[in-house]
């Protein structure tokens, strides 16, 4: 269990994310392993899937650091397959499970029938995808527009 400050539980409910689903997605990245760890400090990101609502936490050892969500689904690497590219792509995160550093790459998301790509954090071992809290900002934004032209 990861200390949540009350500052964090206001980002929680701003999030619509309960302390216990956030608390479970973390218990479930440190029991799979199923997750990113920073390089050079001792940061984790866990990702977690309930109703349409993709929660990330961002965590230290002792307490809960940022929690952020997405509803739009990521599809996988845009294009299908991660290519070698000669630039740098890689990320400060490494996954936690196979010790490969995460790549900046960009993945398709989907959402109310619209697909776009967008820049994820991807093991290309694992095939898992994340994004960082600045993207899950930009795809709230997005998220609200494609609501708007629906409503
Ligand atoms: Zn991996």
């Amino acid at each position: 269990m990861v200390k949540i400050s009350e500052e964090m539980d206001n980002l929680l409910k701003d999030n619509g994310i309960k302390q216990e689903e956030i608390q479970e997605v973390i218990d479930n990245a440190e029991s799979s392993g199923t997750k990113l760890k920073a390089r050079d400090d001792d940061l984790a990101i866990a990702k977690g899937v309930s109703d349409n609502l993709t929660m990330y936490a961002v965590y230290s050892p002792s307490e809960l650091v940022d929690a952020y969500a997405h509803k739009m689904n990521i599809l996988g690497v845009t294009g299908g397959e991660i290519d070698d590219v000669a630039n740098d792509d890689e990320s400060e995160w490494e996954c936690a499970k196979c010790g490969e550093i995460a790549l900046e790459r960009n993945v398709d998301m989907t959402y109310m029938g619209v697909t776009r790509p967008g820049p994820g954090l991807v093991c290309p071992k694992c095939d898992e995808y994340y994004v960082s809290a600045g993207v899950a900002k930009t795809l709230k934004t997005a998220e609200s527009i494609l609501e708007e032209k629906r409503a």
